[in-house]
């Protein structure tokens, strides 16, 4: 079986590790491959290399950095379906989706190639008689990524272009569910012509998070995950003295209001809800339907549910499968808690018939979801929708304020004044207007409020560059030649 090692200073670490964990297909539910765990040592080592390839990296120039960023989206775009493959055969989701996701991560490539433009400062000629000051921005040093398994591209994606970018030298360490994806964009920043060192990985579970949150090598930590996890890995890292950006859980509530389109408001409910088997960060979850309409919205998302084929990511479907055995039974315990607690389940995903030991679970759609209902208060992670019923838009905007997620939100709506006060007065960090999943483009950032994000940057965009260097400012004095000093032939003031 495959064994799946670190990548340190440039090729795959031979070190034998005492732990590891196994690698599932999730559309047959069988091991396809091991990942070795390291540990505190492991992260010594790949400090130790990325400490060293820092010295020359923060020096190398912007047309040398911008040059190995062009290859590596050349090289990324050239293998795009084969890191697909990777994804999905180790995610679940369907190709299409994972090549999607892969294309995301690609904007952030681009973005990360107008480095030169991003990094330049600013300049004040002449505050005082000979004095200029000016401002630079310098990289910070060995820099740790930590991702979740949902995205195992994109969100990696998300920080290391732009890191490497700024000069920094860097360690991801991916889910340990899927890490296939990371370790082929490892060789093709190698054949990019990146020098060894600069991108690392190593694998493992929260020992070696805990071992690089603590590292005195490590200057900054970029997470992504679950809220608990987030949380954590924000108070132990600044605790030691890092800057943290640790992104969390959320709950996507999609406002739709009585003058919406309802065909487009139910196509996007179904998009948004079950793409990825809602194993996205920002999929919607919660859909707040405001009276009249809610009934009407019910029956054509029903309808179109009927529509959805669930099956082998790799085949012509619409959704794959949950990503472990016990996600997809913790996820069905919701849609049992749920029911428990007196919401109406209109479709039960329950019910999916699919031979095979596969982790299904199929669509799932709640009406009557009520504030105090698990399955609204908690991320469920999975293809499972809520609908709640107000009477006001008012009543909505204090539902989606009142939650403690504040990733993503959308409002369906005709009208502008409507669509203008809600992305005014919601308290999300990610707004979208007759746009489900309103992910920001690269050169915007990317961060949820509340408990969908601690610390105070975002990923990528002006943001990213800010956390991925320092800034310094200069005041310089030049005192003019006619003041003295070597004669250079300018005539001499008294
Ligand atoms: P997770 O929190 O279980 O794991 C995330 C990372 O933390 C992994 O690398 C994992 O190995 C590590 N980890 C797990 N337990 C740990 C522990 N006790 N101590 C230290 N490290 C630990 O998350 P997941 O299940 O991989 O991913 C799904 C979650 O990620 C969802 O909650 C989802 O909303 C969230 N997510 C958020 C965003 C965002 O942008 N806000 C994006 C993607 C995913």
């Amino acid at each position: 079986m495959e064994q799946i090692t670190h990548w340190i200073n440039g090729t795959l670490d031979s070190t034998q590790s005492a732990r590891g964990g196994d690698i599932y297909n999730p559309a047959t539910g069988k091991i396809s491959k091991r990942v070795a765990f390291g540990d505190a040592v492991t992260v010594d080592r790949a400090v130790d290399v990325a400490t060293a390839a820092f010295s020359t990296w923060r020096h190398s120039s912007l047309t040398k950095r911008t040059q190995v960023l062009f290859a590596f989206r050349e090289l990324v775009q050239a293998n795009k379906e084969k890191i697909a493959a990777l994804i999905t055969a180790e995610h679940g989701k369907v190709l299409s989706d994972a090549a999607g996701e892969v294309t995301r991560g690609l904007e952030v490539v681009e973005f990360a190639c107008g480095i030169p433009h991003l990094l330049k400062g600013g300049f004040s000629e002449e505050v005082s008689t000979g004095v200029d000051v000016y401002s630079i921005r310098q990289a910070l040093g060995p820099v740790a990524i930590i991702s979740p398994f949902n995205f195992p591209a994109m969100v990696p994606m998300w920080f290391f272009p732009v890191a490497i970018a700024c000069g920094n030298t860097v360690i991801v360490k991916p889910s340990e569910k899927d890490p296939s994806a990371a370790m082929f964009m490892a060789e093709l920043w190698k054949e990019a012509g990146l020098p060894d060192g600069v991108f690392n990985i190593v694998h493992g579970d929260k020992e070696v998070v805990d071992a690089l949150l603590t590292h005195p090598g490590i200057k900054s930590i970029s997470f992504v995950g679950s809220t608990p996890i987030a949380r954590y890995v924000y108070e132990t890292g600044t605790k030691a003295g890092k800057r943290v950006q640790a992104l969390g859980g959320a709950k996507n509530h999609m406002v739709v209001l009585p003058d919406a389109d309802l065909e487009l408001a139910a196509d996007a409910a179904i998009n948004a809800g079950f793409g990825s088997a809602g194993e996205r960060c920002m999929a919607i979850s919660a859909i707040v339907a405001v009276e009249p309409i809610a009934s009407a919205l019910v029956a054509r998302i029903k309808s179109r549910m009927a529509r959805i084929s669930v099956g082998d990511g790799t085949q012509n479907v619409d959704m794959g499968p949950l990503v472990s055995a016990v996600h997809r039974d913790k996820v069905a315990s919701y849609i049992g808690a749920g029911v428990d607690s007196g919401a109406t389940l209109v479709v039960d995903g329950r019910a999916l018939d699919i031979a095979g030991d596969g982790f299904w679970l199929g669509p799932t759609l709640f009406d009557n979801v009520t504030p105090e209902m698990s399955i609204y208060k908690e991320e469920i992670f999975g293809p499972v929708l809520s609908v709640i019923r107000v009477d006001t838009y008012d009543e909505a905007l204090s539902l989606v304020n009142s939650h403690q997620y504040g990733n993503g939100t959308a409002i369906f709506t005709n009208d502008g004044g409507a669509a203008r006060r809600f992305q005014n007065e919601v308290e999300v960090g990610m707004v979208g207007i007759n746009v489900p999943i309103p992910v920001p483009m690269a050169y915007y950032s990317f961060g949820g409020w509340k408990n969908s994000l601690f610390g105070d940057s975002h990923a990528h965009g002006t943001e990213g560059v800010q956390f991925f260097t320092r800034g310094k400012v200069v005041t310089s004095r030049w005192l003019d030649p006619s003041h003295g000093g070597i004669n250079l032939g300018f005539p001499q003031n008294d």
